[in-house]
């Protein structure tokens, strides 16, 4: 089992499988994004090699996450190795689901039990625009393909003032109604240098809770008010599904943090909103053995750090989001 100084018990793997996307968020990377050639890259036997050593740490979730992660070669293969790995319990992905209308199917066969599928408007017009370039059907496609494949629905809305924050948010959160979904909603954070547009266009969960209840009546809270993994859960009048809110910048859950990821370039990362990584990829092509590896991935764990540091006004620069998979 694999604590921190705080008592965290740390047990989630999130790993970031490229920083390659067939979609161009404007959240999420700058448009003249440049990508890591794919030798800096955790090759398939290095991701199951620092995976088996962190499933023998006791972790017992991992996620995949990106850059987009289906447009990885071998995406099914990677998840049946990860899902056969002892002691890993749960196998998800995170994904924008533009390729799941050919994929949902074999992933479920290969073990994957989750997925996360970003949908931030259902306008076909404000999607092409937050995405750059694509195409809403695609991924309202994805979304069937994935519930007839027997995956639960989570879906992922990041929200942008002055793009998608009324109307938009108002039928995400309506599709919970008649579907047994859960449409989350999350704070956009800044990171690396387009950092200065997000802070810009930040909405929070009061105003987006605000929106919703004046146009879908009041909503009920979840599980006793309580954290469902990182958000807290709502339910509007009569509706099937649950709404769901991630704020990690206004009401932080840091407390109860049970994350570490893995950086695509193979580096630890104990925070998502702190630079500092430890290049696991580098010490393991430099020969280190599998126990050199879980010492200083045990000690770097314990000095995870506490939360991260918004409220004070720091925050990552060194990478954008789709560098490190949310
Ligand atoms: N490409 C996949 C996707 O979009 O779901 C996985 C990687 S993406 C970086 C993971 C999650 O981070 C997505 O739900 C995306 O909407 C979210 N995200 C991207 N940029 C963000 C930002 N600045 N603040 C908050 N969430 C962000
Ligand atoms: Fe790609 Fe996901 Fe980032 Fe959008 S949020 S650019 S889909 S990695």
């Amino acid at each position: 089992m694999s604590l921190d100084q705080y008592g965290r018990r740390i047990d989630y793997l999130r790993i970031s499988l490229t920083d390659q996307c067939n979609l161009r968020c404007l959240y999420c990377m700058p448009e003249d994004m440049s990508f890591q050639p794919a030798s800096h890259l955790m090759q398939d036997d290095e991701i199951l090699r620092l995976a088996r050593i962190f499933a023998g740490l006791g972790f017992t979730k991992i996620r995949l996450t990106g850059g987009e992660p289906t447009v990885r070669g071998n995406i099914v293969e990677i998840v049946r190795a990860l899902a056969g790995l002892p002691g890993v319990r749960e196998v998800a992905m995170t994904t924008n689901g533009v390729l799941l209308q050919q994929l949902a199917r074999p992933l479920a066969d290969a073990g994957l039990k989750r997925l996360n599928i970003s949908l931030d408007t259902t306008d076909p017009r404000k999607f092409r625009h937050l995405s750059r370039w694509g195409n809403v059907n695609d991924v309202m496609a994805g979304i069937r393909a994935a519930e007839k494949a027997g995956f639960p629905i989570k879906l992922n809305a990041v929200v942008v003032r002055g793009v998608n924050e009324r109307e938009d948010v108002v039928d995400l959160a309506r599709l919970t109604i008649d579907h047994a979904w859960q449409v989350r909603f999350i704070e956009m954070m800044p990171l690396g240098r387009i950092a200065d547009f997000q802070l810009n266009h930040i909405v929070s969960e009061n105003e987006l809770r605000a929106t919703i209840e004046a146009a879908l009546g009041p909503m009920e809270a979840q599980n006793g008010g309580r954290l469902d993994g990182e958000a807290r859960v709502f339910r509007l009048p009569d509706a099937r599904g649950t709404v769901g809110f991630i704020s990690s910048v206004t009401n932080p859950f840091c407390a109860a943090c049970n994350r570490a990821r893995l950086t695509a370039d193979g580096k630890l990362r104990l925070c998502l909103l702190r630079d500092k990584e430890l290049d696991l990829l580098n010490l393991l092509r430099g020969g280190a053995g599998d126990e050199e590896l879980t010492a200083l991935i045990e000690k770097s764990i314990w000095y995870k750090p506490w939360g991260h540091g918004l409220a004070e006004q720091s925050y990552p620069t060194h990478r954008v989001m789709s560098e490190i998979g949310g």
